[in-house]
């Protein structure tokens, strides 16, 4: 078996698969372990998801690990993912520095057969892609991109030896997650600070505190029961959790407690622990967002920047666009370096060699960060010369749209599976969560297959529509799809529009349940 990618999904699966007794090699284009955190070492880069939830739950890994910060930074993972090498032993079957460049289901032998930048090729009967959501960075088309005379980078392209930020003049074209990070570090070091704001991001404070080690310690005899509730229904977070009542059901009195409650506990609880129907009524939606207007205007100083900031009206309904967690972020717009640029009012004409026209002014630049996201969920896959049994490339199956099998498998791509990718519950469901979820559904699916003797899986074809009929409705009958986000694949130019990933975890898992309990409903299998 094949793994490709080495993060939370790839490096589970390894260990888990390995540990049933299969053989099994993973290829990472990068030089280390962890995934996302390798490429993406932008000034500020920090998980959003508090501890000990990005974690693994193997009590081997985290009885002898400590975290630094409720919310830790990139270094403190990378240094967890060596630590999870040296408990698990996972090195010894990576090969790094090694991008798949190809991969070609061979029907004959019923091989997939993988090719490479270096030039080493691999054969496995089952091919596992674990190539992130996010491991296919997007640059918009930027006339004059290739002209700008300072310094560029896209946030997941960093330079390894860094970019000082002191005594420039810094753009920041994004405010999304990567992009709010990065503003709130720049705005401490730059001597100017441009921020291009194309649609308001609704950032949550993060509440970020040091942790003690001796407490940490004490509370792990508590991990067991925090782990369970963890990855299981509603799943993703230990502590974070809808309550059984909608937003207008109860009095202001109570509904405005309830919000102050999970504003103070920071993180996602205001995003996803408040009540029940904030994502699917309007109404009870635009009680969220005035909360957080209110909270979010009152620290900036000028009503006109905090009009643009956080506007009266809700820009799209609350918590559509993924919330990016902050510490400072509003505050540094009261600073005397930092200027806010509002694309919608006054848009964005061209890159110059001086810096960012808009049809207002040239703002001059020494640095210029692309803060534009990626193209998510299945860039990583359709760059890869994916060919499945009728010789069609991946790219060529999702030109009118992405169709799977439960987010795991493609109908024409036997024996292969995807972790933590389109139409799963992916971005909705904290990483190693749903890394160890899949994790152990694709060992026991390899498990079923090899008691009853069957070489060989296939999604069916009608499985994949199903599936994709069903996110349609969950588009329709949510808020998501009333917004332009790269949840819906709308910041992606050509890209068909449509629910991405399922925003029900608890809904995901009981579905990966019945199909394992229903002998892998939807999936056709092939006898030795
Ligand atoms: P990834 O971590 O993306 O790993 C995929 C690996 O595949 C990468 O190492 C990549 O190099 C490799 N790869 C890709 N293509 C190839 C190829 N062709 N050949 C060889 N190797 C390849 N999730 C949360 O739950 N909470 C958070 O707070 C959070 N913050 C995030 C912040 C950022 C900046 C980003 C980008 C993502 C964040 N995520 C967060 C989502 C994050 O992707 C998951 O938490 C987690 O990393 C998923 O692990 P993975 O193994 O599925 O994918």
């Amino acid at each position: 078996m094949v793994i490709v990618g080495a993060g939370f999904s790839g490096l589970y699966a390894l260990h888990r698969l390995r540990g049933d007794g299969f053989t099994v090699r993973l290829v990472e284009a990068s030089s280390g372990l962890g995934g996302v955190w390798q490429n993406n070492r932008y000034p500020g880069a920090r998980v959003d998801s508090h501890v000990p939830n990005y974690e693994y739950s193997l009590p081997e890994v985290w009885k002898d690990w400590t975290w630094g910060e409720r919310f830790p930074g990139r270094d403190e993972i990378l240094a967890y993912f060596d630590h999870v090498d040296s408990v698990l032993d996972l090195s010894r079957d990576v090969d790094l520095d090694t991008r798949v460049t190809a991969a070609l289901f061979d029907a004959e032998s019923a091989c997939w057969r993988l090719s490479t930048s270096d030039g080493a090729d691999y054969d496995g009967r089952f091919l596992l892609m674990c190539t992130g959501f996010g491991s296919k960075p997007f640059t918009p088309d930027l006339a004059g991109l290739a002209d700008f005379d300072g310094i560029c980078h896209h946030t997941a392209m960093w330079p390894e030896d860094g970019v000082s930020f002191a005594e420039r003049r810094v753009g920041v074209l994004g405010t999304g997650a990567s992009g709010v990070q990065v503003v709130q570090e720049a705005a401490r070091d730059a001597d100017h600070l441009v921020v291009f704001q194309r649609t308001p991001v609704t950032a949550l404070p993060m509440v970020q505190r040091r942790l003690d080690r001796d407490a940490q310690r004490a509370a792990k005899s508590g991990y067991p029961e925090r782990f369970r509730r963890r990855n299981e229904p509603p799943g993703s977070f230990d502590d974070i959790r809808r309550l059984d009542v909608r937003a207008l059901a109860v009095s202001d009195e109570r509904r405005h407690e309830v919000y102050e409650t999970a504003w103070a506990k920071g993180g996602f609880h205001f995003w996803a622990g408040t009540f029940n129907d904030i994502l699917t009524s309007e109404a009870a939606n635009l009680t969220a967002y005035e909360f957080w207007r209110d909270k979010t205007r009152a620290r900036i100083d000028d009503p006109r920047v905090a009009e643009i900031l956080a506007p009266t009206e809700p820009p799209y309904p609350f918590g559509t666009k993924r919330p990016s967690l902050e510490q400072c972020y509003y505050d540094v717009f009261n600073q005397s370096n930092v200027e806010l640029v509002d694309l919608r009012a006054t848009p964005l004409e061209s890159i110059t060699p001086a810096g960012v026209r808009s049809t207002a002014a040239e703002f001059h630049l020494d640095v210029l960060v692309l803060a534009t996201g990626f193209d998510a969920n299945t860039g990583g896959l359709t760059s890869i010369d994916l060919r499945g049994s009728d010789g069609r490339t991946i790219a060529e199956h999702w030109a009118g749209g992405v169709d799977t099998h439960i987010g795991l498998a493609v109908h024409g791509f036997p024996n292969m599976l995807m972790l933590y990718g389109p139409q799963s519950t992916t971005a909705f469901c904290n990483g190693p969560v749903c890394a160890e979820i899949q994790g152990d559904w694709v060992a026991g699916l390899l498990d079923h297959m090899r008691r009853n003797d069957l070489s060989t899986f296939e999604s069916a074809e009608e499985s994949g529509e199903a599936w994709s009929a069903f996110l349609a409705v969950v588009a329709e009958q949510t808020l998501f799809g009333r917004t332009d986000s790269w949840y819906m694949a709308a910041n992606i130019p050509g890209k068909r529009r449509q629910l991405m990933n399922l925003p029900m975890t608890d809904t995901y898992l009981e579905r990966l349940d019945s199909c394992a309990a229903n002998g892998y409903d939807g999936f056709d299998f092939i006898a030795s």
